[in-house]
């Protein structure tokens, strides 16, 4: 059997549906899903993504197949439209769209009525009058024009020909709207796009339908690999194989009067997370007019007024759509004198907020069930939520001082302040330089991504909250407020008047994502909703309604999840706070954060510098009782839940003074020369210290570092302990490579909690373990599992031993490396699987071979990454632990591990 290419639908029924996306796209696939659900949906047929990918590895050639296939769905598209394609009497017109596997909002290309010229036009007119078959005709030259052969700009500082064309003609005229050309201007129109062609490219504007057909095919096919398409895909993580459909079908039309139009909705609001219908809608319209912010567009509850038959039909498919996809949609339709035609629907992309909300709510309503929930949400969704908002007083001080000065519409929840700039690229520099900025623009388009991601809010003055801005800023979390009519911007002044105030380029300024309020100036921000419940514990949950669907939702990974969530703290409000948003203990102490605060800075250095064994000793005897009042606070906070404590294990060199002035007070303070200190700092120096004197090495070459330590943790234990508490210390080893020397440092361990519970009169039960951070360690895990009682994996020094990268250094090259894909993803984010995750499998079978009981947990930053605790899941580990923020972040992450590994095993039956 030869391979199929194109799938037809139409006529409530279709060729393919969901089960096919991978080849169909989103859109594809979910046209025929509605098809299917006898949804008025115009018929058409998808090309798949396999031709996709055949164009690119055949030099942007098609499959032989293919001609034949398109003729005949075309043939059935014909005959049911009961229109011929190409006929001058009544010529059937169809639209050419983009569909990649996963929605990419904007970035991709779509041609509309295509199959016009001097013929069929007159075809048209006598069916929907001159006007408007006159609309469609300058609509598709212009489309074509801009798309198929590539007269559109490729950025916004050069002016579209045919853009310039319509405002010649327009302020001739002195009319402000397309909507009042008249069927002569629009004429003129065709005409002077047409020459526009001929003089740009020297070629007569293409009037054979077939030829426009495969012209707008290919063009479509070509958007794949437009640089804007490319670093879409980079920033959302889609593979570049994964490649397009081409969906080909039937056009209907919102622009032939004002019983018709177009629009877009969502069956729920995407910024709040509301049930209630919402999006926008304009008459007499076609495409994207909607979003483009060229007219005003009217709120869809204004269709349950002027269109109401319309309006039920849309409510009523929105809850079906929402019952057959158990998930909130986005849907584009368009109505032709008062018939109502569906031309997308998608899961609606959706701010944090809402996506929480939406959740639970559906859960409630039935629409999904928990499981379902928990897998499709996306975890990084949940930082929205524990973000600041502006601090109220501070915004009644704002408004009192008239610095509110503008309203849009709030489209990205939450509280951002920055300077002004008016330019992506701009954003993006300013970014990268670490200043903070907010990136305001008339509309935003997609080229303007890597600056809005890079901007901590966006703001525009035109489109409502279904244009661009609004779209990709929700999907990216950003802050974001959107259609602020009255500002007015000055690119090329860079600055903007608002409310009789002139703000310029680098200005302070602050949005405010949940009001759609502009501010003037800084706004001071406090805790989240969550935080101020769970953290600062001054808001009631019963008074929020955000905290309590988070509540919910976190119950539910709790529940589904097997991997246990810790967390990486050193101070007891940090432990707290990581408590309070779910952690189950301490997955890593850093005990020399705690080295820094007052003046135990000076006995740290006096015991680095110490010459003799008895001056080091007299040193640490200084720190003990601070280490021990550090470890009482964090074991009273933990009551109960385990807490992994690491030994020393930076180069010694990082504590010591380097500038002169601290090393003359030091001096002074050990009544020494300057140049004493100076002389040792040299010689402590290394050539390359992450691999030098550091981690378990110093505990070995100082044995009274380590005896010092755990002397305070268990001094610390048996306190605690006697006060009533339960505590579970597990000490770690850092940086063993060799199973001899976690054996040295166990045996101190065990020797000092020995004196000091008989000191004590008190027995605490302990774990001593150690991290595996270097490939040696992993390799030999077998070995190292005899003197382990636990194992943490430390990704971040691995990463940089398994690749020999040093983080701090690898941003003169790892960038290059990244955007020529010479590796996929950064390692330092994302678990490197393949390398070092390869070491990691070795390390967790090798110590379970000798110790099946091992408990064996991740402690670097990847702990927080949703891939990497996937990961660490699929390994069998214990726990994974991260930053008290991205605790409710792995959590989620866990319980998706959790859920696909039993579905796996569901179909593997
Ligand atoms: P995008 O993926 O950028 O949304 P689409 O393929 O959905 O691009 O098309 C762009 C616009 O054109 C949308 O508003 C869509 O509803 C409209 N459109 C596409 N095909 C048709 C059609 N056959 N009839 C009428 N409008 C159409
Ligand atoms: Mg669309
Ligand atoms: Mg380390």
């Amino acid at each position: 059997m030869c391979a199929k290419y194109v799938y037809y639908f139409g006529d409530g029924k279709a060729d393919g549906a969901s089960k096919l996306r991978n080849l169909l796209g989103g859109k594809g696939s979910n046209l025929a899903e509605m098809a299917n659900l006898g949804l008025p949906v115009p018929p058409g047929f998808t090309i798949t993504t396999e031709v996709c990918t055949y164009f690119y590895a055949n030099h942007l050639t098609y499959p032989a197949e293919l001609a034949a296939e398109v003729k005949n769905n075309l043939s059935r598209v014909e005959v049911s439209m009961g229109r011929k394609f190409g006929d001058a009497r009544d010529p059937l017109l169809v639209s050419v769209r983009s569909g990649a596997r996963v929605s990419m909002p904007g970035m991709m290309d779509t041609v509309l009525n295509i199959g016009l010229n001097d013929d069929t036009v007159k075809g048209l007119a006598a069916r929907m009058g001159e006007r408007s078959a006159w609309d469609c005709y300058r609509r598709f030259v212009q489309m074509y024009g801009d798309v198929v052969l590539g007269l559109k700009p490729e950025s916004k500082e050069q002016i579209d020909p045919f853009e310039e064309i319509i405002d010649r003609i327009k302020a001739a005229r002195g009319i402000k709207y397309d909507t009042e050309l008249t069927a002569e201007d629009l004429k003129q129109l065709v005409k002077q796009f047409k020459e526009a062609v001929k003089n740009r490219l020297g070629l007569d504007f293409p009037d054979n339908p077939e030829d426009q057909l495969w012209g707008a095919i290919k063009a479509v096919f070509g958007s794949w690999n437009t640089p804007r398409a490319i670093s879409y895909r980079q920033l959302n993580k889609i593979p570049e194989d994964w490649g397009t459909a081409v969906n080909v079908q039937a056009m209907v039309f919102g622009n032939t009067g004002e019983r018709s139009g177009t629009g877009v909705a969502f069956t729920r609001n995407p910024a709040t997370g509301e049930k209630v219908f919402y999006g926008e809608y304009l008459t007499n319209a076609q495409g994207e007019d909607v979003v483009a912010g060229i007219r005003t567009p009217q709120p869809v509850t204004s269709l349950a007024h002027d269109f109401p038959d319309i309006y039920k039909q849309l409510t009523d498919i929105s809850a079906l759509l929402e019952k057959h996809f158990h998930e909130m949609q986005d849907i584009e339709f368009t109505f032709e004198n008062d018939r109502l035609f569906m031309l997308q629907t998608r899961d609606g992309k959706r701010t944090g907020f809402a996506a929480v909300k939406i959740a639970v709510d559906m859960v409630a309503e039935g629409l999904k069930t928990k499981e379902e929930a928990l897998i499709k949400f996306d975890p990084d969704q949940l930082n929205q939520l524990l973000q600041p908002i502006f601090e109220p007083s501070a915004k009644q001080e704002a408004a009192a001082q008239k610095r509110i000065v503008a309203k849009g519409l709030a489209a990205g929840p939450g509280a951002a302040t920055g300077k002004v700039v008016f330019f992506a690229d701009e954003a993006e520099e300013m970014a990268a330089r670490g200043e903070k900025v907010i990136l305001i623009r008339m509309e935003t388009s997609p080229e303007d991504i890597r600056g809005m991601n890079a901007a901590q809010g966006v703001l525009t003055a035109r489109g409502g909250m279904t244009s661009h801005a609004a779209l990709v800023g929700r999907q990216m979390g950003k802050v974001c407020v959107v259609g602020c009519q009255s500002l007015e911007i000055d690119y090329e002044k860079r600055l903007m008047e608002v409310g009789g105030r002139t703000v310029k380029e680098g200005d302070d300024i602050s949005i405010d994502g949940f009001t759609g309020e502009v501010i003037l100036g800084r706004v001071d921000t406090k805790p989240s909703e969550v935080v101020q419940v769970l953290i600062s514990r001054t808001l009631d949950p019963k008074d929020s309604q955000v905290y309590r669907n988070f509540a919910e939702l976190m119950k539910w990974a709790k529940e589904a999840r097997r991997l246990g969530i810790r967390t990486n703290a050193d101070q007891p409000d940090q432990a707290a706070n990581a408590v309070a948003l779910g952690a189950e203990g301490i997955g890593l102490c850093r005990t020399e954060h705690m080295f820094f605060g007052g003046d135990r800075i000076d006995w740290v250095r006096r015991m680095i510098l110490a010459d003799t064994v008895e001056e080091r000793k007299e040193a640490l005897s200084h720190i003990l009782p601070m280490q021990r009042g550090d470890f009482k606070g964090l074991f009273e906070v933990m009551d109960g839940l385990p807490v992994t404590i690491r030994t020393l294990d930076p180069p010694l060199h990082e504590f010591l003074p380097h500038e002169d002035e601290a090393v003359e007070e030091l001096a002074k303070q050990m009544g020494v020369s300057p140049d004493l200190i100076k002389e040792k700092v040299t010689k402590l120096a290394e050539a390359n210290p992450m691999l030098g004197l550091r981690g378990c090495r110093l505990g070995i070459i100082y044995p009274e570092i380590t005896e010092m330590q755990v002397r305070a943790i268990f001094e610390a234990a048996c306190e605690v302990s006697k006060a009533g508490k339960v505590v579970k210390p597990e000490i770690m080893i850092p940086l063993v490579g060799n199973v001899n020397e976690l054996k040295l440092q166990a045996d101190i361990v065990h020797e000092t909690a020995k004196q000091v519970f008989a000191e004590y009169g008190c027995q605490v039960d302990y774990l001593v373990g150690t991290m595996i951070e270097l490939p040696r360690a992993a390799l030999t895990a077998d070995q190292v599992a005899t003197m382990a009682e636990f194992f943490s994996f430390g990704t971040n020094d691995l990463t940089q031993t398994t690749y020999g990268l040093s983080r701090d250094d690898a941003g003169k090259f790892l960038p290059f490396y990244l955007e020529k894909k010479i590796i996929p993803y950064d390692p330092f984010i994302t678990i490197d699987f393949d390398g070092v995750g390869f070491l990691m499998k070795i390390g967790v079978d090798k110590g379970r071979s000798v110790r099946a009981n091992l408990k064996i947990g991740i402690c670097g930053e990847h702990g927080g990454d949703p891939e990497s605790v996937k990961f660490c899941h699929r390994l069998g580990m214990n726990y994974v632990s991260c930053s008290p923020f991205r605790v409710p972040i792995a959590s989620i992450a866990a319980a998706q591990a959790a859920l696909a590994e039993k579905q796996e095993m569901f179909v593997d039956k």
